[in-house]
């Protein structure tokens, strides 16, 4: 990559920064998935082998109030990080001051601190997510280099990412940040062809960027779920009570034209009459649906279609699950794109989404993929060809 990266610099007896991403699912006070913090250990362990001194640090949930406070801290995930690390992490409950700048100015080479959720400083004034130069000042201070590993808040200019780095003389990219950025890079700026697209998720305004920039590059896009509905419609199809953003029919109807054959909707899908697992379904072609009817899944012959439309690509790049996934009866078409994907050895494969990213794992294929990403969305923006403010900040080769 054009940037710096922690393996172009010495962190020998330095103090280094670290800004991960352990914003984590919990549940009850406990993580439910600790994806993100297995994906940081890499650049974690290279550092403390290198005999730098750590500070990493992160952000988790939204926080507004006191109580957002006692929900969201990051003692339990300093907890989690410690046992994959195989070391101790002392944590800091405290995003500034005294005890937090001892306990940095007593760290010693190979030793790692924690500190507290960066958002703790958005209580009164936002300054972690507004970018108080202040705040990133700050930090800065703490340390002697920066590293950000923190892709999924990549495309966001906070006080933790852009702030410190504006502030600090080295700052580089953590192996996440830097595997995150050769894999999407790498498909959108020099695919292997062909390279196919599928797009899925629920609404199209969310996706529009990421279909016009994919029609300059990809050779065919797959739009598959919810989004998919607004492309009947503005084709001129009954879709009943399907998903439908009506300020965008006439937004689709211009991409389908620019698009000349390239976008490929699916040819049947799973009509029911409510919203659940437990009404009973049929399966239809696209123009057969009646005005009771919703789509919630694509039908048996999309899947056939997309069997032989994927079976020569060379890179796929997925965003967003084709149907609610969340529903047994309505995950047969995004399990059969995982299932397609998965056995196509030598094909790259990657996922860049934060629903589709989950259901891939939850359906047992995290291996089978290339890469999946840690960012929806940051994976999203950079598939939209959007500059990402976490990278630019950094420092060049
Ligand atoms: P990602 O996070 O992978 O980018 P999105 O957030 O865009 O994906 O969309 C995920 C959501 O889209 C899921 O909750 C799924 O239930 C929903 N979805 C997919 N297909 C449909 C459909 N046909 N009708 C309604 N919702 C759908
Ligand atoms: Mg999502």
């Amino acid at each position: 990559m054009a940037k710096k990266t922690i393996e172009d610099i010495q962190v020998n007896g330095k103090t280094v920064l670290v800004r991960v991403d352990f914003n984590v699912p919990m549940e009850d006070g406990r993580i439910t998935d600790d994806n993100r913090i297995r994906q940081a250990i890499p650049t974690l362990k290279y550092l403390l082998d290198q005999n730098a001194k750590v500070v990493c640090f992160s952000h988790l949930g939204r926080i507004k109030s006191e109580d957002d406070k006692a929900k969201n801290s990051l003692r339990v995930v300093s907890e989690t990080l410690s046992e994959q690390l195989n070391q101790p992490v002392t944590f800091i409950p405290e995003t500034r001051g005294e005890t937090l700048e001892n306990a940095i100015k007593a760290l010693k080479t190979k030793e790692i601190l924690m500190f507290e959720n960066t958002r703790f400083e958005d209580i009164d004034g936002k300054r972690e997510s507004k970018n108080d130069p202040e705040l990133g000042r700050y930090w800065a201070s703490l340390g002697d280099v920066f590293v950000n590993d923190a892709f999924g808040t990549a495309h966001r200019a906070h006080a933790s990412n852009v702030g410190i780095a504006s502030n600090i003389e080295v700052s580089v990219a953590g192996k996440l940040l830097e595997k995150e950025i050769d894999f999407l890079g790498g498909a959108i700026e020099n695919p292997k062809r062909p390279f196919v697209a599928i797009l899925g998720g629920a609404k199209v305004s969310d996706k529009i960027g990421v279909i016009r920039n994919l029609l300059t590059i990809a050779d065919m896009i797959l739009v598959g779920g919810g989004m998919s509905y607004t492309f009947l419609k503005a084709q001129g199809f009954e879709i009943g009570t399907s998903l439908v953003e009506n300020d965008k029919i006439e937004l689709a109807k211009s991409l389908l034209d620019e698009a000349q054959g390239k976008i490929v909707l699916p040819k049947d899908y799973k009509l029911t009459k409510e919203f659940s697992n437990e009404a009973p379904y049929r399966i239809a072609r696209y123009d057969q649906f009646t005005p009771d009817e919703m789509g919630l899944d694509v039908g048996t012959e999309t899947i056939e279609m997309y069997k032989e439309l994927l079976s020569n690509a060379q890179t796929v790049v997925w965003n967003g699950p084709v149907g609610v996934f969340e529903f047994s009866n309505y995950a047969e078409g995004t399990k059969a794109i995982c299932e397609i994907l998965g056995n196509a050895k030598d094909t790259i494969t990657i996922i860049g989404g934060g629903d589709s990213a989950s259901a891939a794992i939850n359906f047992g294929y995290e291996q089978a993929f290339t890469h999946i990403s840690t960012g929806g969305g940051a994976s999203l923006e950079y598939l939209e060809g959007k500059d990402l403010p976490g990278v630019s900040c950094l420092s060049d080769r």
